[in-house]
Parts: C-alpha cells; sequence; structure tokens
C-alpha cells in the first residue's frame, strides 16, 4: 500500500505540476489503473487513496510541489510520437503482465512488413512494462538460412529494438515431441500414411480417412517408426483431430509433425521428424507464456488450427491481434522470391538496392527514426496499406535534412574555363546551410595559365546557351563564352545574383560512383572533402540526392536515396 500511496503522489505531483499546481483525482487515478493492472479490482481503496493524495498535494503551495516532485521524481511519459497512432491492445489488463513476440523464419532477410510485426509487438511490449520474445521459426530445415540468423538480429536491433528472451525452435524438439505423443496417446492426434492426394479429397468431403479411426497403440507404434526415420517424407504425417466436418475444409486435421530427411543446418541431422509451423508456434505461444500475439492478418487460417490443439490441451487462447498487409508497388517483398533472385544472380544480395529489406533501405541511407516513424503511422490497422516510394523519402528527409552535411558532387563531369578571375585560391563553404555549428569546409581552386578550372555537370552545362549568365554555386557569376569541345567561360562578379545556378568542383576533385536506385552506376567527381567521410555517412549532395557512403576502398561508392 505504501509503493501505491508513493507512486499516487508522483502521478499527483506531475499531474499538478502540468495543471497549474491542481491535480486531478480521475485523471491521476487513470494513470495509476494503467501502471496498476493488478489494481483494478480494488479500485474504492486506490480510489480513497488518490483521493486524500490529491486533496494533500493541491494543498501546497506551488514551491512545496516543486519540491516534492524533484523529491520523488517526474513520471516519465513516453515520447507523444512514440505513441501516436498506436491504441491500446486489447486485454493488456486482463494479464499480470504483457508478453509479445517476435517469430521470424531465417529463410530471408526481413523487409518492411516484418518489421511492421517487429516493432508493433516491441512498441506494445516496452509500453506496459513486460516482455518480448525473439523466437527463430526453423522448423523447416529445407528452407532455413544459416546466415539469416544473425542478419535477422542485426536488422531488428538497427531498427531499435531489444530482446529479453531468445530462442530457436531447432533447440525444442524433444518438446514438441512430448506433446506430440502425449496427443497421440489420448486420441487426439494421429499418424496419417495415406497419400496426400487421397488424404485431401476425402478430408474436402469431410470423411475421416483410414488411419483416423485405428487404435492409438497403432499410432504410437507409427510414431515411434517415424522418429527411428523408418518412415520417412511423404510416407507419414502426425496430424491434429478437429471436427472433420469444420466449416473450413483446410483446418480438418491439419498436419503437425513431418518426416524431413534433411540435416537442419543449425542443428545437423539429430533429427528426423519436424514440426510444421502450427504445431511449434502453438506449444511455444503457450509454453512461453506469450499473452498477444500480433500478427498479419493471412495467418487467419493459421490461428484456427491453433486454437483446435488449445482446446485438446485444455489451454487458453492467447489474445491475437491482427494487421493488414503492407505492399510496395513494384518492388519485391516475398523472403522466397528475394532469395530465388539472389540465387540466380538477378539481385546482387539481400541489400541489393532495389529491395526493400531493412538491408538495403540502411545502404540507402535511410535512418531508423524514419523508418519507425513511418511503422508507427501505418500502425494496427487491419486494412492492406500500400507504399510507395515517394512515403518513404518523405519520411527519411524530414530527418536526414537536419543531419546531412552538404557536399558537391558533379555527375557526368566536363571542364569548364573561367578566365579574368580575380586570383582565388579557395572557396570556404558552410557543411549545413542552417547550421553553421557544423562547421566548414574548403574547395581549394585550382588554375590553369590565367583561368580558373572548374568541372560542371553534363547535364547543367546543356541547359545553358552561349552568353548565358550563371552562378558557380556559392562562388561567383561567370558568362558562357565558349560551348564548343572546351566549355570557356569570363568572369562576371562575385555577389549573389538572378539567373542559373551550379555546383562545380575544382583542385582536389575525388573520383566517385554512385549506385542509383535502379542499380546503375553513376561516375562523377566529389569536392575533396568526400575523401575524408567514413562509410556509413549519409551526406547530401547539393542540387543531386542524399547518399550513402558505401565503401571509400579500393574505390569511393556512394548509395543514391533520395532527393
Ligand atoms: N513464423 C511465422 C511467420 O514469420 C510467425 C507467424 C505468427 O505470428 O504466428 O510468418
Amino acid at each position: 500500500m505504501e509503493d501505491v500511496r508513493r507512486e499516487a503522489l508522483r502521478w499527483a505531483l506531475t499531474n499538478a505540476a502540468e495543471h497549474k499546481g491542481r491535480a486531478n483525482v480521475k485523471a491521476v487515478l487513470g494513470k495509476l489503473v494503467a501502471e496498476l493492472p493488478g489494481w483494478r479490482s480494488k479500485i474504492m481503496e486506490l480510489s480513497e487513496t488518490v483521493e486524500q493524495v490529491v486533496a494533500e498535494v493541491n494543498a501546497w503551495p506551488r514551491e512545496e510541489q516543486l519540491f516534492q516532485l524533484r523529491k520523488v521524481g517526474r513520471v516519465e511519459r513516453p515520447k507523444p510520437e512514440e505513441r501516436r497512432g498506436l491504441p491500446d491492445l486489447p486485454d493488456f489488463d486482463k494479464y499480470p503482465m504483457v508478453i509479445t513476440r517476435f517469430a521470424p523464419n531465417p529463410n530471408g532477410p526481413l523487409h518492411l512488413g516484418h518489421v511492421r510485426t517487429a516493432l508493433l509487438s516491441h512498441e506494445y511490449a516496452r509500453r506496459y512494462k513486460g516482455k518480448f520474445i525473439l523466437r527463430f521459426e526453423d522448423t523447416n530445415p529445407e528452407n532455413t538460412l544459416l546466415g539469416m540468423y544473425e542478419l535477422i538480429k542485426r536488422d531488428l536491433r538497427w531498427i531499435g529494438l531489444s530482446w529479453d528472451e531468445e530462442y530457436a525452435q531447432s533447440d525444442r524438439l524433444e518438446l514438441y515431441y512430448g506433446y506430440a505423443e502425449r496427443l497421440i496417446k489420448e486420441g487426439k492426434a494421429y499418424v496419417c500414411t495415406c497419400k496426400v492426394e487421397q488424404f485431401r479429397e476425402l478430408r474436402d468431403r469431410g470423411e475421416p480417412c483410414p488411419c483416423r479411426g485405428l487404435p492409438a497403440e497403432e499410432h504410437l507404434s507409427r510414431w515411434g517408426r517415424m522418429l527411428a526415420g523408418d518412415l520417412v517424407k511423404g510416407e507419414a504425417v502426425v496430424r491434429i483431430k478437429t471436427d472433420i466436418k469444420h466449416p473450413n475444409p483446410a483446418v480438418r486435421d491439419w498436419p503437425a509433425l513431418r518426416a524431413v530427411l534433411k540435416p537442419h543446418p543449425r542443428v545437423g541431422g539429430r533429427y528426423s521428424v519436424w514440426p510444421l509451423y502450427n504445431f511449434s508456434v502453438a506449444i511455444d505461444d503457450h509454453e512461453m507464456e506469450v499473452t498477444h500475439i500480433i500478427r498479419g492478418k493471412e495467418h487467419e487460417v493459421n490461428e484456427q488450427r491453433q486454437r483446435t490443439l488449445y482446446d485438446h490441451l485444455g489451454w487458453r487462447y492467447p489474445t491475437a491481434v491482427q494487421h493488414g498487409r503492407l505492399a510496395m508497388p513494384g518492388v519485391v517483398l516475398s523472403k522466397t522470391q528475394t532469395m530465388r533472385a539472389i540465387q540466380s544472380g538477378e539481385l546482387s544480395g539481400h541489400d541489393d538496392v532495389r529491395l526493400a529489406t531493412i538491408a538495403a533501405l540502411r545502404r540507402r541511407g535511410f535512418v531508423r527514426e524514419a523508418i519507425r516513424q513511418l511503422i508507427l503511422d501505418v500502425g494496427m490497422t487491419l486494412v492492406d496499406s500500400s507504399l510507395s516510394w515517394e512515403t518513404l523519402y518523405a519520411y527519411n528527409r524530414k530527418f536526414v535534412d537536419k543531419l546531412a552535411n552538404r557536399y558537391f558532387f558533379v555527375a557526368n563531369p566536363v571542364k569548364l574555363l573561367v578566365h579574368k578571375a580575380p586570383s582565388l585560391k579557395e572557396a570556404c563553404l558552410r557543411l549545413h546551410p542552417s547550421r553553421p555549428e557544423s562547421g566548414e569546409r574548403i574547395l581549394p581552386l585550382k588554375r590553369e595559365g590565367d583561368a580558373l578550372v572548374f568541372h560542371v555537370s553534363n547535364e547543367d552545362v546543356a541547359a545553358l546557351e552561349e552568353d548565358q549568365m550563371f552562378r558557380l554555386k556559392d562562388l561567383m557569376n561567370v558568362k558562357l563564352t565558349a560551348k564548343g569541345r572546351a566549355l570557356e567561360a569570363e568572369f562576371h562578379s562575385l555577389e549573389v545574383a538572378e539567373g542559373p545556378k551550379i555546383h562545380w568542383v575544382s583542385g582536389g576533385a575525388v573520383k566517385l560512383e554512385v549506385i542509383k536506385p535502379d542499380n546503375t552506376t553513376e561516375h562523377g567527381l566529389a569536392e575533396p572533402a568526400v575523401a575524408g567521410l567514413q562509410p556509413g555517412s549519409i551526406v547530401q549532395f547539393e542540387r543531386y540526392g542524399f547518399i550513402r557512403i558505401d565503401a571509400v576502398r579500393p574505390k569511393l561508392i556512394a548509395v543514391y536515396g533520395h532527393r
């Protein structure tokens, strides 16, 4: 009770501080109930305490309130942007602790859709001070990829997720075997040796297959033969008994475990029987005491299957919350398709810039804050969402524009000589236009005879006419005098003037390649300071776009993000 009093005091003082020294009983009570769901049943006692505490706090002068608040510590509120759009989880207060999980199959790289499930599950666990579990669903030795465990973890960490427990289902086979055996013994599961087509035909008519009615001893013996590797792939599956006339034929006597010959990439050839997704997921959600399953609505039928197992075992199914699908027109999101295209060489890897995998987005200079914000804004909605690259760019721009230093880069460079220029040695320009504190960079100016030598972009030059005035950005105004093989101009003035502004490089320019979003490469010259950037730096090439430095050796390579 003392604890409750202290919490009530913290909330009352915080509330008073935010409302001109007057705490509100209802508001404080609401907060307290959300924080201490276990107290819901003792609401009378709780409200009495709150009333007393609020009256006491409201009677104190402002200085006393603030002094006390410093003593007990203000209640940390979640940052508003993190809560934006996310409603409360149903039943969050019916469990002593909210436990969520993210359960990826390590068979391909994560993309935005997966991160949505992961991030929402994580956000909710953190919101309710609960537990977040990472569980690799790797019970299919035929499509588990060893490299994916680490890659998935790296992507999740990068997004800012942390997990309290981590499991791989391939470590838990004994547990699944135990349940399988128990279900077989109890006549709730059986080993079916029918040909799949034959089984389906009967199932679709709502009729049992010949195996279903055999005595449990027969099924136990078949189970033993499966475990011993005597019944191999295609010869037997363990099925969970359901209502054989279940309205959805796909739910009827669904398969739970099967024989697999291929050794598992992680645990080797130790096991010849592997659970199928619905079986291991259902058991693990119960064993791990998951309270809320957050998953895509494509799992709707799976959920129906899993519920029949919970009924057999007398378990209560967790609260399930579904979200819609996330699509990006023109972008491959499916893991299987992605892996196939990588294996055939059509894509360069899981971070190929044409993909919307987390690895590819990171490589293109998307920052985690932008991805998090985008996903939280899409939120939990059941309707399918369609995302365009433009939307992604807009989110990212909001974050990187403030941070990215500016540099000059000239794509497809052509040489320009400027005659009669004052004898300047260098240009000193701000790294960020609105953040002088970021400092400056120096662009040395190169001379050849009487002329200053620049490189400008072919595309910029194409738009210029002879005798036209233009400005070499942040430096000087010049007039184009010759546009033949060599590009020549005459110095005009220094002060900013009307007319086209084009960017340039001069002394010490470095060669750089930019990988564009369609995976083509553009060549160009960057100002010297770019050579000193670290791989991973996200900067803006002015009038060109935001880029991320991908490699500095043996070549300077940047990946294009967006405008
Ligand atoms: N391993 C499943 C998947 O990645 C998990 C689905 C679920 O949430 O049950 O689709």
